[in-house]
């Protein structure tokens, strides 16, 4: 088994297909080493050598490796004209961490390496530069005492120590800069470093090259399961046996002065997408001092300098004085890497981004990756790519990350406000988009200011009008299927949820963070698509959905094979999912119908009722609403399928539970205020998701399945009387057994059947269920005799499945992914092992008994993309969403169908 590959001088053994072996870096390092690219001589082992560091443990796996790593060091020499650890030609090295995917400053990485009190001499007598030399010296400490050495700042506050010594020095010999040091500074740097090191670690700092080598290596293999890199592994889903290759590599100078530097740089705008070649470099400089913002870094590009200076308010001649583009100041080195930027975006078919080393005038590159992007630059870049006949169709739909689609669709925070903002706490990133307002505790209380952030504990479905009203919604509980979070996102609406930092105190109004008191009327912000809660007003702008966007889904619906329909409650969440591309509807709740203020006490009524004879009467006021409701989607869906489902959550929902609203009901009901009491408290149950709904209340009230039946089937003759086709699919919620679901169908039948006879007309329908309930899955070809199609519930089915209740899981669940019991939240993306196993089940039992079974999912996971492509595999008709998922589905139908 080889453990360590090669590369440099146009060879190399690895190629840039082998990133799951050499990681992302190493792959990228042998590939352009390969094609002709100026890359430092070095070497990489394998990821595989990490996952048996792991388990073998530090002797063993050194033992594996040496003689390779030995031979390898001797090969780099060779190619340099220089000896490790030499006194008189000194080769120094880098020590480079670098996992298959690109984990952005999540592990670590040791420049210089190599360097001793001898080294250091020998290395300025060699460049003739001591102050180069010493400079190279004081680096080397500080990275390795931090990555390896573990001299980190103490606590959150602390600063870090070799920075501190610094700020000490630059503060004492009055400069500012790190390039201001003199060649006496250095040294003492150097030494006051040596000697911290010493008081901290009890050691002395290692002098033996192959001792710090090894302690390099060692640390770059921890630094995989350092706490930053497993939150981020964590965060994306990546597997801890993944592991991290490392990187060996011959050093070359940014840092040797006025004639060499070290930059960043991209084949495309990664902020736009447009194709303009940018970046950032610094004279005299080394490793990360660019991203680290030691200096203001200077623009590649002369046009990038110039616009750079119209924001940075510096005028022309400041700028070609001080901050001269690359361009201007080191042309010849310009043109070189242009080209090179150039053939490794049309090697790789993709916008890179790019690491590279200038050491007294000659052009070294570095790193060489797919560059990360907003929403809006991936579609730009991806569209261009396809016109530019780089990529073809097909590649250009699996260059898109369908989740990134979401940032198109919602309002956004300028970009330059987003800088200067301070977060305060951070959720869940329930919803996605940029809200800011000022702090409201109470639903009704929305509309108090004009922009509004709802702030509560958690929300319930009497609170929808509030947060209709509020920009943003801030839940301290309930995870991403919480009320707030499903509701949010069929809004659009940007919410964070499950905050647990927050402490909200509604009787005093306020809201407490980290010991930070603010109050009702401060400013907040919520950046919904990272869980950020911000202080203050942050800016915002509105999204424009671009040409190139409607290109794309244009492109997606041609090779998608599953259709995409919405969730959708209201006529305007049916017309935003229609213009989004949705092919009908998947789930339109009934209940939330209900809750408009000239509605919910016709609903109470109803509920009170101790008669069926009252239940009736009040659902008669009902049935013209809820008619004019369907009326109105039925239009905006006019010629596509539109399933409706029956009244579904427990009644206990819908009745008063503040004293005044439940005098005013008694009042208006003409009964005491004591039999409201009573009414609310019969309703009570403990468990009410296992509790009196979903069919369970059609089949105890046939009534209110009656009314819902009549509102539904007159709305569709309505409109078929004024020229629109509208095809209602009526679903019975929460069906367990066939009689159940028989009872519900053959009542919605025989209503239906009655109105054509009053009306002498009718229309076509089906009845179908949904399965959510573990039972109905197992035996759907029962159910499916009766039914014409299935809907698959997955957030009760989840809920059911598991036995965690949705609406506590917030409790143990992020826990849960914490120590690995769970490698996700099960109600954001689908359990395939288990859940999944049922729909599967589900699917084709149903199928068995009809083969044209139609069958759909209008869970949340209808709009996330792992789950999507689990039901084309499915073989599903079609996946519902919220309106704003529209276009993710539709992508990555496209997706699985190629
Ligand atoms: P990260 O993955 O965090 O970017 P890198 O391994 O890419 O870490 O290295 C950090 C910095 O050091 C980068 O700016 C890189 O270009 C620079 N660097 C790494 N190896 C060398 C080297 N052999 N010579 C000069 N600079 C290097
Ligand atoms: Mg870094
Ligand atoms: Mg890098």
């Amino acid at each position: 088994k080889t453990r360590v590959y090669r590369f440099g001088n146009k060879t190399a053994d690895g190629n840039s297909k082998m990133k799951n072996l050499l990681g992302g870096k190493g792959a990228n390092l042998a590939e352009m080493s390969a094609i002709g690219i100026p890359v430092p001589p070095g070497f990489t082992i394998t990821t595989e050598v990490c996952t048996e560091y792991n388990s073998l443990g530090e002797e063993t796996v050194i033992e594996l490796i040496k003689e390779e790593v030995e031979q390898s060091i001797a090969n780099i020499e060779t190619q340099m004209g220089a000896t490790f650890g030499d006194k008189d030609n000194p080769l120094l090295i880098s020590v480079r961490s670098g996992a298959r995917v690109s984990m952005p400053g999540m592990m670590d990485t040791v420049l210089n390496l190599g360097m001793n009190d001898e080294v250091v001499l020998g290395l300025a007598k060699r460049t003739n530069n001591e102050q180069f030399a010493w400079d190279s010296y004081r680096r080397f400490i500080q990275m390795y005492g931090g990555v390896v050495l573990g001299m980190k700042p103490e606590s959150k506050d602390d600063i870090d120590p070799f920075e501190e010594i610094m700020e000490h020095l630059k503060h004492k010999r009055g400069i500012e800069l790190d390039t201001d040091f003199t060649i006496q500074d250095l040294q003492d740097l150097v030494y006051d470093f040596k000697e911290a090191v010493k008081r901290r670690t009890g050691h002395d700092f290692p002098t033996d090259p192959w001792d710090q080598l090894w302690g390099a290596i060692i640390a770059v293999f921890n630094s995989w399961n350092g706490d930053r890199a497993v939150y981020y592994r964590n965060m994306h889903g990546y597997p801890a046996d993944w592991g991290t290759a490392v990187n060996i590599q011959a050093m070359v100078y940014g840092n040797m002065g006025d004639n060499s530097g070290t930059g960043v740089c991209f084949t495309r705008d990664a902020g736009t997408g447009e194709n303009i070649f940018n970046g950032e470099y610094l004279i005299n400089a080394q490793g990360e001092d660019v991203v680290a913002g030691v200096r203001t870094p200077q623009q590649i590009t002369k046009i990038g300098s110039q616009r750079w200076a119209e924001l940075a308010t510096v005028d022309e001649v400041d700028r070609a004085e001080n901050y001269p583009s690359l361009e201007e100041l080191m042309p010849k080195i310009f043109i070189e890497l242009n080209e090179y930027q150039d053939i490794l975006e049309k090697h790789y078919r993709d916008m890179q981004d790019m690491e590279f080393t200038i050491q007294d005038g000659k052009l070294w590159i570095l790193q060489t990756r797919n560059g990360k992007r907003t929403g809006a630059a991936m579609v730009k870049i991806t569209m261009d790519l396809l016109k530019e006949e780089m990529i073809n169709e097909k590649e250009a739909l699996l260059l898109i990350e369908p989740n990134k689609l979401d940032e198109l669709l919602h309002p956004v925070f300028e970009p330059g406000a987003l800088k200067r903002s301070n977060v305060i706490a951070q959720g869940l990133p329930a919803s996605p988009g940029a809200a800011t307002g000022k702090i409201v505790f109470f639903a009704d209380e929305a509309n108090k200011y004009k922009s509004t952030i709802l702030v509560r504990i958690e929300t319930s479905p009497e609170d929808l009008e509030g947060m209709n009203i509020a920009k943003g919604i801030l839940t301290a509980r309930g995870g991403m299927t919480s009320h707030a979070a499903v509701v949010a996102r069929g809004m659009g609406k940007c919410c964070i949820s499950g905050a647990g930092a927050l402490k909200i105190d509604y009787k005093n109004r306020t809201l407490t963070v980290d010991g930070h008191e603010y109050h009702e009327g401060d400013w907040i912000s919520l950046n919904g698509s990272t869980g950020n809660i911000i202080e203050g007003k942050v800016a915002t702008m509105e999204p424009e959905l671009s040409g190139e966007f409607g290109e794309l889904m244009n492109l997606a619906d041609k090779y998608a094979e599953m259709k995409v329909r919405t969730n959708a409650d209201t006529p305007r969440d049916a017309e935003v999912a229609r213009s989004f591309g949705a092919q009908g509807i998947g789930l339109t709740r009934t209940e939330h119908m209900f809750f408009e203020v000239d509605r919910i006490k016709a609903m109470r009524e109803m509920i009170l009722a101790d008669t069926v004879k009252g239940r009736k009467q009040a659902l008669e006021e009902l049935l013209p609403m809820q008619r004019s409701d369907f009326e109105g989607i039925f239009e905006a869906m006019d010629g596509l399928s539109v399933t409706i489902r029956l009244l579904d959550p427990p009644l206990h929902e819908f009745v008063p539970h503040q004293l005044a609203t439940q005098k005013e009901l008694a009042e208006d009901m003409h009964i005491t205020l004591q039999a409201v009491k009573n009414k609310v408290a019969e309703l009570e149950e403990f468990n009410p998701m296992l509790g009196h709904r979903g069919c369970r209340l059609g089949n105890t009230y046939p009534e209110i399945t009656e009314m819902q039946t009549r509102a539904i089937i007159e709305a569709a003759l309505n409109l078929k009387e004024r020229g629109k086709i509208c095809r209602p699919e009526i679903m019975v919620p929460l069906v367990g057994t066939v009689k159940e679901f028989e009872m519900q169908e053959q009542l919605i039948r025989a209503t239906a059947e009655n109105i054509f006879e009053e009306r002498q007309d009718r229309i076509d329908y089906l009845v179908g269920t949904m399965i959510e309930v573990p039972r109905a899955a197992l035996i759907a070809d029962l159910i499916a005799e009766k039914a014409d199609f299935f809907s698959f519930g997955t957030n009760d089915l989840t809920q059911m499945t598991f036995g965690y209740s949705r609406d506590d899981a917030s409790k143990f669940l992020p826990i849960y992914i914490e120590k690995g019991i769970l490698k996700v939240d099960p109600f954001e993306v689908i359990d395939e092992e288990g859940v999944g196993q049922l729909v599967k089940i589900g699917t084709e039992r149903g199928r068995s008994a009809k083969p044209n079974l139609k069958v759909g999912i209008c869970g949340e996971h209808g709009g996330e993309p792992t789950s999507v492509e689990f039901c084309y595999n499915t073989g599903m008709d079609y996946v519902s969403c919220s309106p704003y998922r529209v276009p993710i589905a539709r992508l990555v139908s496209a997706q699985a169908a190629i």
